[in-house]
């Protein structure tokens, strides 16, 4: 499933592609992703400008000319494609062709489609059910030790489940928060509400350096795609927790055949990934 890092590369790559650039034909291969697409979708589409392309939480937002946003999420499966030239034979999985009118072109490929877009004013995007009730984006300013401690004071749930919790931070998925606790130092165990002063600042700084360093790595990947067509997103990323079970911990010095290395454990139905020597 694709996290922060490869929607903001995937983002970015279509900035590239689409910024500046007018909606010559849009094709609609069927009438619903997860949700079903929006009423006119070709024709607001179409001979449409994209004016700039950024992201909230995990969501693409294309903004056009006529002040309405194509709101995109790519679900587990979802993929944007690029390449130059009309699309003469989609794939099967192709539900919606966007070519521009430079002659280049983006897919939407979604094999298991729990992906989705919609059509939203920039008035009303605020309120759109999908977003209205996301927490602060991991990345801005704004989110600071002492705002992530308020949201989660007093909550006896684990850590690990109150930083997945869109309503608390916007957008980090499984991956990022094993990697952001295990460079905290935290317990992905711990009570939720101990994490609180300069604990919440460990914690707040460790999710901007893993979500960064992952980012610069996405934009690095980036260069190929300007060139030759392909699909957006992917990178090479290493993780020092995630899917490591057993592996020698990264952060401790010691034998590991001794400790069992990175141990793995079950919360909420999805693995977490830890070193129970490093994280208390
Ligand atoms: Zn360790």
């Amino acid at each position: 499933m694709p996290e922060l890092p490869e929607v903001e590369t995937v983002c970015r790559g279509l900035a590239l592609r689409l910024e500046g650039r007018r909606l010559a034909r849009v094709q609609q291969r069927r009438k619903d992703l997860r949700f079903p697409l929006p009423r006119g979708f070709v024709g607001r589409l179409e001979g449409r400008r994209v004016v700039k392309i950024d992201r909230r939480a995990k969501y693409i937002l294309i903004h056009l000319d006529s002040d309405e946003i194509l709101l995109c999420h790519l679900g587990m499966s979802g993929r944007m494609l690029i390449g130059i030239g009309p699309v003469l034979e989609p794939e099967p999985h192709d539900h919606i062709i966007l070519e521009t009118d430079d002659g280049g072109h983006v897919r939407f490929n979604d094999a298991r489609r729990f992906g989705m877009m919609d059509l939203v004013s920039e008035a009303s995007f605020a309120r759109h059910k999908l977003i209205k009730g996301l927490g602060p984006e991991p990345l801005d300013e704004a989110f600071t030790g002492a705002v992530l401690a308020a949201r989660i004071e007093g909550k006896a749930t684990s850590i690990k489940a109150a930083i997945l919790d869109q309503r608390v931070v916007a957008g980090i998925g499984n991956i990022y928060a094993s990697e952001a606790l295990f460079r905290a130092g935290l317990s992905p165990k711990r009570k939720a509400g101990t994490v609180q002063g300069g604990r919440a600042d460990k914690l707040v700084d460790a999710i901007k350096a893993v979500l960064s360093e992952a980012i610069a790595a996405g934009g690095s990947s980036l260069r190929d795609y300007v060139q030759t067509d392909g699909e957006l997103g992917y990178f090479q990323h290493r993780w020092a927790v995630y899917e490591r079970e057993t592996k020698a911990c990264p952060g401790c010095d010691c034998d590991f055949t001794a400790t069992g290395g990175i141990r793995r454990l079950t919360q909420g139905g999805r693995s977490t990934f830890y070193c129970p020597r490093r994280q208390r």
